[in-house]
């Protein structure tokens, strides 16, 4: 059966039911046009020269939403979307072979391969964060590894959401790939579907209940979670470019990053120093009044307003502190003399609220880290190697950096992707073709050698045995 693609109308799709658009969907999967490599680059590069021809339509419509700005879109959205497409297109020939592995001589005479084959039909749930980059990258990888996808975007980046569901719907048929707009009731629509592979962003708890709706259908899920990610100082680090790097991780995108250093932990003597130094940095990036800055997000929406206002509660204020109702506006703040019961310490700011905390001994700092939800980064600032590579080795996170914030997320050839409260699975580069891939292992058993030791009859054949399998 041959389905040939054609652009669908916008209206039939709105109305379309979930169920109805899955079994096209599984339609269109089974005639088995995904499975070429060909077919796949083709729909890659499509999906390249659609997104170039609305970078700048991208571009107001996540302006409209959060105010961000255009060259924060475009490193932390477009750009890095654009830059993924151009390494699959280059790699993925290599990632679509059937990789040779090592024979065991117990099978002897054969060969053994790895195939990765495309789960079937996926589904892609995104946040409002990076609400472009953060469907539009796993989509990427779904697409190389051949599925056919249904992506849902955030309902809190409304312009956002309606340029990505635009672009789906010019770019392909609905049969393979589709954009569902809606918010929670409208996940839980899909969720109740069997999908073959799902890939989520966001929130924790949201995260518990797709897990739990795809364990209803025993669904592999990928989780891209949030957690507290911190960001340790340690006094023997050159504070001067760990107070640029930090102040850059954490209030771009106004803090609103799944990886921004969410809290400092600081050794006492140097806590001072760092935080006039923070001082420094937030004022020469946004100016005396980070209000007027051009270059400084909005807060998405009045609830995350809220919430992050009364998180300030009665911490001292050392930077910032100022906002306004009116324009969803949190100043780049840091705040002292935090403790752990602190409203700020209860939970993932994901805001420009920086609170600052201290310890004595770097055990300490590991010890804090560890007795908490394992983060989905860390950030260690020190010039002492023995000491990096003690909290590399004795704490547990998706991923970081020694000496910067954020820029893992840089090089897709690190998995990116969190663990325990953080996540499940990894995703950027290879990674992303992988985790839309079933790996199956096959043996290619050679016929003209037939030991008959394993069959039946066994009597006699035990002393046998052992010896070969010690010889083996
Ligand atoms: P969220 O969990 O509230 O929403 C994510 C998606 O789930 C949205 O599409 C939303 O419509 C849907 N959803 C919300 N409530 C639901 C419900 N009750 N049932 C079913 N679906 C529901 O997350 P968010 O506020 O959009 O994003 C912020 C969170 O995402 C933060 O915790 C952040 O750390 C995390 N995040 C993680 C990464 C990562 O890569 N690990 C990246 C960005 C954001």
């Amino acid at each position: 059966m041959k389905t040939t693609l054609s652009p669908a109308s916008p209206d039939t799709r709105m109305q379309q039911p979930i169920v109805e658009l899955l079994q096209k969907q599984r339609a269109f999967f089974s005639t088995g046009q995904t499975l070429s490599l060909d077919f796949r680059k083709a729909q890659l590069r499509k999906l390249q020269q659609a997104i170039s021809q609305h970078e700048q339509e991208i571009f107001d419509a996540l302006y409209a939403d959060f105010r961000k700005p255009e060259l924060e879109s475009f490193v932390t959205e477009v750009g890095f979307i654009e830059q993924e497409i151009r390494l699959v297109l280059n790699k993925i020939g290599n990632w679509v072979k059937p990789k040779r592995v090592k024979e065991t001589l117990v099978n002897f005479p054969a060969k053994s391969y790895i195939y990765s084959e495309p789960y079937g039909i996926a589904l892609i749930i995104g946040p409002w964060n990076y609400p472009f980059q953060l469907v539009f990258n796993p989509l990427i990888g779904a697409i190389a590894a051949g599925n056919c996808a249904i992506i849902k975007p955030s309902e809190l980046t409304v312009n956002t959401s309606a340029v990505i569901s635009k672009i789906i719907r010019k770019t392909f048929d609905e049969a393979y790939i589709a954009a569902v707009e809606g918010g929670p009731e409208t996940t839980q629509q899909l969720l109740a579907q069997r999908f073959d592979t799902i890939f989520f962003t966001g929130s924790t708890h949201v995260g518990r209940i797709v897990m739990k709706a795809a364990a209803e259908h025993l669904t592999p899920v990928t989780l891209e979670l949030g957690g507290k990610s911190p960001a340790i100082v340690a006094a023997d680090a050159d504070l001067d470019l760990t107070a640029r790097r930090i102040v850059w991780g954490k209030f771009l995108n106004a803090g609103q990053t799944c990886v921004a250093p969410d809290y400092l932990l600081v050794q006492e003597e140097v806590k001072e120093e760092l935080i006039q130094l923070l001082g420094h940095y937030i004022t020469q990036f946004y100016g005396q009044e980070p209000a007027t800055s051009p270059d400084f997000a909005r807060i998405i929406n009045g609830r995350h307003f809220q919430r992050l206002k009364s998180m300030l509660g009665n911490s001292s204020i050392r930077v910032g502190g100022a906002t306004n109702a009116a324009e969803n506006y949190v100043a780049p703040t840091v705040l002292d003399r935090v403790s752990w019961e602190h409203p700020v310490m209860q939970e993932e700011i994901f805001g420009p609220l920086l609170p600052v905390l201290t310890f004595r001994e770097i055990e300490d700092a590991i010890r804090m880290v560890n007795s908490h939800e394992k983060p989905l980064a860390l950030y260690f600032f020190s010039s002492n190697k023995e000491q990096q590579e003690q909290v590399l080795q004795h704490t547990s996170f998706g991923g970081g950096c020694i000496n910067d914030t954020l820029s893992h997320l840089a090089n897709p050839n690190l998995p990116f992707g969190g663990v325990g409260g953080s996540g499940i699975g990894s995703y950027h580069g290879q990674s992303s073709f992988d985790v839309f891939s079933n790996q199956k292992s096959i043996l290619k058993r050679g016929t003209w050698l037939d030991l008959p030791l394993r069959y039946p009859p066994y009597k006699g054949r035990l002393p046998m045995l052992r010896k070969v399998f010690k010889w083996l």
